[in-house]
């Protein structure tokens, strides 16, 4: 194989105009952790094996007319860091390998992406249609912004398929969801919702934050844009904060022109910490969804847990779906929430702060999707600036704790939990 790209055989990447194409167009179907190693790479003449950083906001010409080409359209290249830079470039085309999207659009954030996605597909007048339980400062972005631009949002159970095609109206334009949801990891159809959309012509947006393209790729499964934040499993270490959107070109190019304008792009250097947290995507994946089945396991075994959020149990409702709709055999995510029982003098929310406060390992952070597992109270932290009507409509209780678990030794996790939980 020879020096700079590989291209997935059902997925070569067009190269926008600002990109050097010095692509090879190779005619060879490479596996998903080979295209996740090498994908979207710009090599440069100096020959470096590993990425390099391409620290520049601007970009020069060799001529005034070649300066005057790039700006009338006969020539291609870089303009501006804000527009394209080539350490951006190779993680938009790694993720869009990884994705089987056309092309995928970086942004400064999860929520930059999730802002790119309003402005480029939302006008006042539509209705946006979102799932219940969604990352908390999506329904900020939507109820506080969105409203007030006049797009129309309301909310139903994602994983109530009657609820969503009660809920289409004439002037729905967005059908959005996450797959396992926020904090409560549920799972939304995204075969039926697809089809829904279709028939409606609705956009499906999915954010695959929690899965990630190593369990779920849900354009595969019908979806037009996929969202990430980056911040979580793509950089998979807590280091930087970044943002993606995936799909058609068309869809792509709507959202590019959003964030050249709107300045929501992201750095080069974080570009670099994503390109490189991809590279071991799928095998921290593995080892996260290991522990995650086994925490699990424990949490729905103790005496003070009430309930479990987690696909994985064999008996959870959606059980069966994840499974045809997770690749990974096994992979359920790593991020679950569960109930506390009140015991003793502790109501709900002292006991779940029991717990917590029990812990020594495990880090107290609203951060999730980190190589060090992660302990949050969701109703007095990332889910504290909702009212108490959208705390209950999103199923966020007192006694909720939401867990990511992370690659320590799975008996370490489970003993720092069965502190607090023995001791209620
Ligand atoms: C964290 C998160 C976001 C927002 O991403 P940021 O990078 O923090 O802006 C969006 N969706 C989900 C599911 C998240 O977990």
């Amino acid at each position: 194989m020879s020096q700079s790209q590989v291209q997935n055989k059902d997925n070569i990447h067009s190269l926008d105009a600002n990109w050097r194409d010095d692509a090879l167009d190779l005619e060879l179907n490479y596996g998903m952790q080979t295209i996740a190693v090498r994908a979207g790479q710009h090599r440069t003449d100096e020959g470096e094996h590993s990425e390099a950083i391409f620290t520049t906001s601007s970009y020069v010409y060799r001529s005034a007319v070649d300066a005057a080409g790039h700006f009338d359209g006969t020539k291609t290249g870089n303009v501006y860091s804000r527009h394209t830079n080539p350490s951006v470039r190779t993680f938009e085309r790694r993720l869009a390998a990884l994705e089987n999207g056309e092309r995928a659009v970086a942004t400064a954030s999860g929520m930059g992406a999730i802002l790119t996605m309003c402005l480029a597909y939302l006008k006042a007048g539509d209705h946006l249609l979102a799932a219940n339980q969604l990352f908390g400062s999506s329904i900020g972005l939507f109820n506080n912004y969105m409203a007030k631009f006049g797009v129309e949002v309301s909310y139903v159970d994602c994983f109530d398929n009657d609820a969503w095609a009660n809920a289409v109206q004439p002037n729905t334009k967005v059908i959005y969801c996450e797959s396992p949801s926020n904090p409560l990891a549920q799972i939304c159809d995204i075969g039926y919702l697809s089809q829904l959309c279709k028939a409606n012509d609705i956009l499906l947006v999915v954010d695959n934050c929690f899965a990630t393209p190593a369990l779920q790729r849900p354009l595969d499964l019908g979806a037009d844009v996929v969202i990430h934040s980056a911040t979580k499993y793509l950089d998979g270490q807590g280091r930087v904060l970044g943002g993606a959107l995936v799909g058609s070109d068309k869809l792509m190019q709507e959202a590019f022109t959003v964030i050249r304008s709107g300045g929501i792009s992201m750095s080069p250097f974080n570009a670099w910490v994503f390109t490189k947290g991809l590279e071991t995507l799928k095998l921290r994946m593995q080892a996260h969804c290991s522990n995650a089945n086994q925490v699990a396991e424990f949490l729905v075994n103790h005496p003070n847990v009430s309930t479990v959020h987690f696909s994985g149990l064999s008996d959870h409702p959606s059980h069966e779906l994840t499974k045809r709709q997770h690749h990974m055999k096994d992979g359920f995510g790593a991020i679950m929430g569960f109930e506390v029982k009140a015991k003793g003098t502790h109501d709900p929310k002292s006991a779940a702060w029991h717990v917590i406060d029990s812990t020594q390992m495990v880090s107290i952070t609203n951060n999730l999707g980190d190589a060090k597992t992660t302990i949050t109270h969701p109703a007095t932290t990332t889910h504290f600036r909702l009212s108490a009507q959208e705390r209950a409509e999103a199923g966020v209780k007192d006694g909720l704790i939401r867990l990511s678990v992370g690659l320590e030794d799975v008996e370490d996790i489970i003993k720092d939990l069965a502190r607090g939980l023995d001791s209620l």
